[in-house]
Formats: C-alpha cells, sequence, structure tokens
C-alpha cells in the first residue's frame, strides 16, 4: 500500500533520511536505560525520538512515546526512577517516532491528557495509520500554560517549523527547554514538508519567548545549551538567506553551503562526520545541503516531496540547477564517528 510505504520511509526518514535504496543497515537504536538530566528531569534515548520524563508532585509528564512497540520500555525506564503515574503526555509533533506508543501508555493510565498543538492534532486524525490512542485529548493554538510553582509547564507553537506545527515544551523550575525535531543531532532539521523559510522565523520567536534556559533537549540525540539553539537558530537563518542568494545568482546549492563555511562557528554543523547514535542517518553536511535543496524548491514554487528532503540529490529543471549527489549522500560504512557530547552542566 502506497500509505503504508510512505509512512514507514517517512518513520526511518525523520531519524535517517535515506533514499529508498539504503533503508536497511542497523535501523534505529533500540530504548536505552533513563538518564538523568538535572533535578526532576530524565530522558530515554532510542526506540525513535527521546523520550523526556517529568516527575511532578501529582504525576509524571512524558514528551514524546518513540516508535509503536515502545511503550513498556518507557514506563519501565520511568518505574526505575519513580512509582508515580502517568498523568500528561505532551506530543512534540505528529512524526510516528514521536507518537507511536501514546495509544499503548494512555491503555494502562486511561485518565492520561494527551496534548499536542492543533496542527499537530490535525496531521495525526487525517493519518490512516495511527490509533485512535494516538490522537490528542487536549489542544493549544500558541501558547498554553499547565500547572504552577515548580511544576509549571510553558508549550509553544510557532507554526510551520519540521512539520506543520511543532510544539517546544519549556519546564521553568529547572531551565529545561525540550526541542522536539526541530533540533535533533544539533545539525540542520529535517524538513519532510518544506518550510526551509519559515523554521528560523520559529526558532527565531522561540529564543526571543523562552528566559533562563540552561538545558536543551534534543528530539533526537543529546542534551545541547542555549548557546548551541541560539547558533543553530542564526545557521538556518543564514542558510535560507545564502540559498535565496545563490538561487537568485543562478548558483549551484552547493554554493550556499560554501559561503556558510566561512563562518567558523558553523563548523560542527557542517561536520562530515556522522554523530553517535546515527549510523542510520546522514551527516551535518549532508542535511545542510539538503536543507538548501528544500529551500531551492520554495523559490521555485514547487512541492517539496520527500526524495529531496531525504538526501536525493536535487534534480536541474528550468528554474534551478542541481545538486551534486555527493553532497547529500549517506555517510560510508568506514565514516568517522563525532563522540556523544556529555550532559551540560546547567552553570
Ligand atoms: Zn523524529
Ligand atoms: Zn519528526
Amino acid at each position: 500500500m502506497k500509505t503504508a510505504i510512505a509512512i514507514t520511509a517517512l518513520a526511518l526518514g525523520m531519524v535517517g533520511a535515506m533514499p529508498a535504496s539504503a533503508q536497511r543497515g542497523p535501523g534505529l537504536p533500540p530504548p536505552e536505560p533513563i538518564q538523568h538530566i538535572t533535578g526532576n528531569v530524565y530522558k530515554i534515548f532510542g526506540g525513535g525520538g527521546n523520550t523526556l520524563v517529568v516527575v511532578q508532585k501529582d504525576g509524571v509528564v512524558l514528551v514524546d512515546t518513540k516508535m509503536p512497540g515502545n511503550g513498556q520500555a518507557i514506563l519501565d525506564g520511568v518505574k526505575s526512577v519513580t512509582d508515580k503515574p502517568i498523568v500528561t503526555i505532551i506530543n512534540t509533533h505528529s512524526h510516528p517516532d514521536h507518537v507511536g506508543s501514546t495509544d499503548f501508555i494512555r491503555e494502562k493510565y486511561p485518565n492520561v491528557k494527551v496534548i499536542a498543538s492543533e496542527a499537530t492534532k490535525d496531521e495525526v486524525a487525517k493519518n490512516p495509520m495511527y490509533k485512535p490512542g494516538v490522537i490528542p485529548n487536549v489542544t493549544f493554538h500558541d501558547h498554553m500554560t499547565l500547572g504552577q510553582g515548580e511544576d509549571r509547564i510553558e508549550l509553544y507553537s510557532f507554526g510551520q517549523a519540521h512539520t506543520g506545527g511543532d510544539t517546544f515544551v519549556y519546564f521553568p523550575a529547572s531551565h529545561v527547554l525540550f526541542m522536539g525535531d526541530v533540533m535533533a543531532w544539533n545539525m540542520a532539521p529535517f524538513l519532510p514538508s518544506g518550510g526551509a523559510s519559515l523554521l528560523p522565523t520559529a526558532e527565531e520567536k522561540l529564543i526571543a519567548t523562552v528566559k533562563g534556559v540552561k538545558f536543551v533537549v534534543e528530539g533526537h540525540g543529546y542534551v545541547d545549551t542555549w548557546k548551541d539553539l541560539v547558533r543553530i537558530t542564526h545557521f538556518n537563518r543564514d542558510l535560507v538567506t545564502f540559498a535565496k542568494a545563490a538561487y537568485d545568482r543562478g548558483d549551484a546549492p552547493s554554493v550556499a553551503v560554501d559561503q556558510l563555511k566561512k563562518n567558523p562557528d558553523y563548523a560542527p554543523l557542517l561536520d562530515t562526520r556522522i554523530k553517535d547514535g546515527l549510523p542510520y542517518g546522514n551527516t551535518p553536511f549532508a542535511r545542510a545541503n539538503m536543507n538548501v535543496n528544500v529551500a531551492y524548491l520554495e523559490f521555485a514554487g514547487e512541492p517539496v516531496g520527500f526524495g529531496v528532503a531525504n538526501g536525493a540529490p536535487l534534480p536541474a529543471t528550468a528554474k534551478h540547477k542541481g545538486s551534486n549527489p555527493a553532497d547529500t549522500a549517506p555517510p560510508k560504512p568506514d565514516t568517522p564517528v563525532v563522540p556523544r557530547p556529555p550532559v551540560p552542566s546547567g552553570k
């Protein structure tokens, strides 16, 4: 079935972004033991996106629930740090590696609040792959506050970014901001639904709004710092600015990436090594090139399509120059690995 194939590709693609011919290899790493970040905040890596676990006075708040089939692993991880029930699930966006085990957890905790943006609810509700238990029962448009005092949570959505309405989740008492896939592996994000030019706008609104952030938890991968978030926001803005200028001059997409390379601060975001934990995915360099390709299609008024966002080189048309296949190619098996960074100290 075409839809099922596309969804499988999407599930792999959101984290891995490989052409169909390369969808083999190690696949998603399984969930790892729960990891402490700070205070009452933990993270479970693997099995899809990161799951954030926040132990509050009245129960546990989860942010994102991995691929289907990981619900028990999430509950086992929670059980190793608290006996409190799951009271709230926040889903940052509609992709299956973030909402996949929501229905399983809901069956165990029928009173759980499942919260997402209105845009995410629409995307989940119209996707035939999802069971009814995945559909959120609480939504918000652009901002919502939950709880108070130590248990206060601020939810924000600033429109199209990695999907049509990604949610950013901020826990002011612990200074933890969860990014969803707008920030994953500390590199340019995967953009399967386009929006290269809207992405930095959403990020700029976010960094102008949230105050006091010390821990930036990625949708996949690691825990970054506020400085990392500010840097990638500037990078994504420059990427689209340089892409527009290169497109208008009639240059190839690689010219915009060459311009990004001139800023030494951007070197980690253009790394040609693979990130530890992402053996199935792209290098930062390939992802930057892919996002310039996405931007070129937007400037040309052409649909983005999954292929280009997923690493297929941009073909040359009457409207724009194509990209070099080597610039977006998946890493070779012997590609060196960037080690995982430690959790920041929060200082
Ligand atoms: Zn994801
Ligand atoms: Zn995603």
